[in-house]
C-alpha cells in the first residue's frame, strides 16, 4: 500500500522555522533545490505504530514540501510473514532462532510478491529495516541509489539469520545505522544517522502550564514537591526496580516523589509480571506513582516530562533511548545509563549525567535536587544538543546530503 499522508496535524516547514529559526529552514531549501526533479521512495513494513512509522510520518511530508517527489510504500504480508520477521528481529538482537528453514522461503516468497506489486522507479530508494531488505532485487540500473536504513542493533546478531540477510544488504549502495556500535562489517559504505524527534508533535510541543498541572493532579502527584520520573515500557531492560531502589536511597536524604510511567502491561504478559514486581518493590510508599498508561498517551507523557524535576533513564540495554531525547528537549536534567545511544545524547556533566549503577543514579539525583542551578544549566545544554542533532529536520537534512553525495559520485 502507498501511504498518502497520515499526519493528523500537518506541520509545515514554516512552523519548524518558528522552533529552529529561519536559517535552518533556508539551508534545507537550498539543499533540496539541488535535488530538483529527483524522486525518492521510502519502504517499511508498517504505516502506524513504532518509531520508524512515527519518523516517516514527518519526514515524508517535509520532503514533499521541499519539492522532492517522495513516495512511502508499506510492505504487505500475511501473519506467517510477520511471524518470521518478528523471529528475525529477535534473532538479529542476539536471541536464538528456533524456526525451520521454511521461514527463509516464506520471507523470500513475500519479498517477491511485494517486488511484483510495488513500483520502483524513483531516483533514490530508502528501505527501512530487515523486513523489506530483499526488495533490492528490484533495483534497476536507471535508479541512482538504494540505501538500507537499519534502525536496530546489529552488533551481535544470530549468525544464521545474518548470513541469510547479509548478501541482500551487500547489494545496496550504502547502509545507514543509528550508532557506530550497531554497525556490521559490510562491503558497502556505511553512514551514521541519529534517530530524531518531532518538536511539534503532541509528545514534544510546548504545553500550557495549566495542562501540566491538571495532568499531575489527575495522577495525584504533588506539583510542589520534587518529581523524579522514568517513562518506559515495563520491561526488565529498562530496570524499573533499579529506579525504585535509587529513589529509596535518595528519599533517605531528600523529599521527592517517583513517577514510573509506561504502557503495554495490558497486552504483554511479561510487562504485567514486571509491573507486579515493581509494585512489590515500591511497597506502601504513597510517593511512588506507578502509572500504567494507555498505549497512545502522547500528551500525558509530554505533561509528565514537563512537570518533572529530574528525568531518569536507567536502562540496562538501550537502542537509542528516545525518552532521553524527549527529556532533554524539555530542558530537563537527565540522569541516564551509559548504554546504547544514550552517551551520544547525554554528554556527562554537559548535557546531563551518565550513571552505571543504582547507587550512582541515587547520588546524581540527590546532587541535582540540591543544585537546581546546575540542573537548569544541564537542561539548557541538553535542549541545544537535541536542537542541533536529534530533531526531525536533522534527519531530513541528512537524507538530502546523502542523496546529493550519491548524485555527485555519479551513481
Ligand atoms: N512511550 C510511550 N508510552 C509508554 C512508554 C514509552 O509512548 O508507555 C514512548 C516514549 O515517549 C518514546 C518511545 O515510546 O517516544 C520509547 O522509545 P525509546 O527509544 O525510549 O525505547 P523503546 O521502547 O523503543 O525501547
Amino acid at each position: 500500500m502507498t501511504v498518502a499522508s497520515t499526519a493528523a496535524h500537518a506541520s509545515t516547514l514554516e512552523d519548524y522555522s518558528g522552533v529552529l529559526g529561519s536559517a535552518e529552514i533556508a539551508e534545507l531549501r537550498a539543499l533540496a533545490a539541488r535535488l530538483e526533479g529527483r524522486s525518492t521512495q521510502m519502504v517499511n513494513s508498517t504505516a502506524v505504530g513504532g518509531g520508524v512509522a512515527e519518523m516517516l510520518n514527518r519526514i515524508v511530508p517535509l520532503m514533499r514540501e521541499l519539492g522532492i517527489e517522495t513516495r512511502w510504500d508499506v510492505m504487505t504480508g500475511g501473519e506467517d510473514f510477520f511471524a518470521v520477521t518478528k523471529a528475525f528481529h529477535n534473532a538479529l538482537h542476539g536471541e536464538d532462532f528456533q524456526m525451520s528453514d521454511d521461514a527463509f522461503d516464506t520471507f523470500l516468497r513475500y519479498s517477491e510478491e511485494n517486488r511484483a506489486r510495488l513500483r520502483f522507479d524513483t531516483d533514490f530508494a530508502v528501505i527501512h529495516d530487515p523486513q523489506p531488505a530483499a526488495l533490492i532485487d528490484a533495483r534497476s540500473d536507471r535508479q541512482t541509489a538504494w540505501v538500507w536504513r537499519c534502525h536496530i542493533d546489529l552488533s551481535r546478531p544470530n549468525q544464521k539469520v545474518w548470513n541469510f540477510l547479509e548478501p541482500f544488504v551487500n547489494r545496496y549502495d550504502g547502509a545507514i545505522f543509528s550508532s557506530p556500535a550497531f554497525a556490521r562489517r559490510l562491503r558497502v559504505p556505511q553512514y551514521l544517522f541519529f534517530p530524531s524527534i518531532d518538536p511539534l508533535s503532541e509528545k514534544n510541543r510546548e504545553l500550557e502550564p495549566s495542562f501540566v498541572a491538571t495532568t499531575l493532579e489527575r495522577f495525584h502527584i504533588d506539583p510542589r514537591r520534587p518529581i523524579v520520573t522514568q517513562i518506559s515500557r515495563f520491561d526488565r531492560l529498562k530496570d524499573p526496580i533499579g529506579v525504585v531502589r535509587a529513589y529509596q536511597i535518595v528519599k533517605r536524604y531528600s523529599d521527592c516523589q517517583l513517577v514510573l510511567a509506561g504502557g503495554g502491561a495490558d497486552d504483554d504478559p511479561e510487562a504485567n509480571v514486571v509491573l507486579e514486581e515493581v509494585g512489590e518493590a515500591a511497597g506502601k510508599d504513597g510517593d511512588i506513582h506507578i502509572l500504567n498508561l494507555p498505549p497512545w498517551s502522547p500528551l500525558e507523557i509530554n505533561a509528565l516530562q514537563r512537570g518533572s524535576t529530574v528525568i531518569i533513564q536507567k536502562s540496562l540495554r538501550e537502542g537509542f533511548g528516545l525518552t532521553v531525547t524527549e527529556g532533554l528537549w524539555k530542558k530537563k536534567p537527565v540522569v541516564a545509563s551509559a548504554v546504547g545511544g544514550i552517551p551520544a545524547q547525554v554528554i556527562h556533566k554537559h548535557t546531563g549525567l551518565l550513571v552505571h549503577s543504582v547507587e550512582g543514579t541515587a547520588y546524581q539525583v540527590r546532587f541535582l535536587l540540591s543544585n537546581p542551578a546546575i540542573a537548569q544549566r544541564l537542561g539548557e545544554a541538553g535542549h541545544q544538543h537535541v536542537r542541533e542533532h536529534f530533531l526531525i529536520t536533522s534527519s531530513v537534512r541528512r537524507f538530502l546530503t546523502l542523496f546529493l553525495h550519491f548524485l555527485k559520485n555519479g551513481q
